[in-house]
């Protein structure tokens, strides 16, 4: 075999659908996941491994990815979204990551974070100024929570504002902001003067806010990371989300994007499954297939295993979704568990390549690499542990 650097073979996904879970999906469903499927094959597989290498966003996508209902996609049509259910949106996201998560990444913070909170606490002025324009991508947006001193515990946060008279004045930072680096908007999450959390929209080009960029990751190369400076940012009052504050606002925002995520982790760990699979049927040693050898067996088996577990919790949490009977602790344990079951599975799919597996000609290294990012974000493998604990016992044991 010869290596050929940056850029990958072609794509030849095929999804693995063990249960006939398809017949669970309506025909909406299923139209929306081959929509966004196909666009994944054609305008992410063929560049991403290149984007990843030079760690850089692939910006001629964003337009696609608005296309195929990847910002926004149960936002109502009246303000552009998609007018999607929740299982269309797990679909879409699922796809997207089959591709690259960074690229997933970008699409949950527009939708979940971004979008989600503007529709939900916003009022209908900022919903017809900014909501159109993120469902293209005309403009794309950013979720500023994290600080560098408060990343599992937001409730800490100190970056706040004062009420000038005619205006607020932000000051602190954020870290580990996605899309910060070219963000037209970011909704930041600051206290008070009484040290009540609420939603402000900044946007670039307000004096004294800045967004350097984080280097050097070795996790989600294709999206970009960065800091939210606010050195006496003057931000007009009227961009305050006025319909809710508190940290239920931003977790509230988080429900939603780790429900994508969950939906998401299963499309990466679909991909690795697949190109592991059919690997193992092509490559001969000791003049055999290594699919036909009993060690490589049980690694296939216990992937397809568990990713149709994973598929099975992930449909029905739609439905409650749908229903509006999902609990922020259904989802946290669907988001810990599938992120955590796609890790499990890139990793030995990595080592059922060989030599191969390190390079970029195959996509699971850079999943496995985009994952340790994926577990870690929008709550922690331990966090969401506690989340679960807490819900079964009554004790919060975080502190
Ligand atoms: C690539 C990337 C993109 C991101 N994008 C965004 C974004 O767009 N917006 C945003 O706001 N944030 C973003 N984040 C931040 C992310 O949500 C935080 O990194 C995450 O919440 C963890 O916070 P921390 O890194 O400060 O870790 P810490 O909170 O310092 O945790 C360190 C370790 O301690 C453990 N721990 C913490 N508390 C407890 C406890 N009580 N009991 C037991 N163990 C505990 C954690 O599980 C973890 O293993 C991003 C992060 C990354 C890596």
């Amino acid at each position: 075999m010869t290596f050929k650097s940056k850029t990958m073979r072609p794509d030849l996904f095929q999804s693995p659908d063990y249960y006939l879970l398809d017949e669970l999906l309506s025909d909406e469903h299923k139209m929306v996941r081959d929509a966004a499927r196909a666009w994944v094959k054609k305008e992410v597989s063929p560049i991403i491994e290149e984007y990843a290498q030079k760690a850089e966003f692939p910006h001629q996508i964003v337009k696609g990815l608005g296309e195929i209902g990847g910002f926004g996609p149960y936002i109502p049509v009246e303000y552009g979204g998609a007018g999607l259910d929740q299982i269309s949106y797990g679909l879409i996201m699922q796809e997207i990551e089959r591709g690259d998560s960074g690229v997933r990444s970008t699409s949950s913070v527009q939708s979940s974070l971004v979008m989600y909170p503007i529709w939900k606490y916003g009022n209908e002025e900022q919903r017809m100024k900014y909501l159109p324009k993120l469902a293209t991508g005309e403009f794309i947006g950013c979720f500023g929570l994290t600080e560098p001193d408060y990343g599992s515990n937001p409730a800490g946060m100190v970056t706040n504002y004062k009420d000038m008279g005619d205006h607020y004045l932000l000051n602190g930072a954020k870290m580990w902001i996605s899309n910060a680096p070219f963000a037209d908007i970011a909704v930041v999450w600051a206290k008070n003067e009484e040290g009540r959390i609420h939603g402000l929209i900044v946007e670039r080009g307000m004096e004294g806010f800045s967004t350097p960029e984080t280097h050097n990751k070795w996790s989600l190369r294709a999206s970009a990371t960065g800091e939210l400076i606010f050195d006496n940012v003057k931000v007009p009052k009227e961009n305050l989300l006025p319909n809710k504050s508190g940290l239920g606002a931003p977790l509230g925002c988080l429900d939603s994007a780790r429900y994508g995520i969950a939906w998401g982790a299963i499309g990466a760990a679909m991909d690795c499954y697949d190109t592991a699979l059919r690997y193992s049927k092509e490559r001969i040693q000791f003049d055999k297939p290594i699919g036909a050898t009993q060690l490589q067996q049980k690694k296939l088996a216990e992937m397809i295993t568990e990713i149709t577990k994973a598929q099975l919790l992930t449909w029905r949490l739609g439905v409650l979704r749908n229903e509006g009977k999902a609990t922020t602790a259904q989802i946290s344990m669907a988001k810990r568990n599938n992120v955590d079951m796609a890790l499990t599975i890139a990793r030995d799919a990595r080592q059922m390549l060989g030599g191969m597996g390190i390079t970029g000609e195959y996509s699971i290294m850079r999943h496995m690499m985009n994952l340790e990012s994926v577990v870690t974000y929008e709550g922690t493998h331990d966090i969401h542990l506690l989340i679960t604990g807490m819900d079964v016992t009554g004790f919060p044991a975080f502190k």
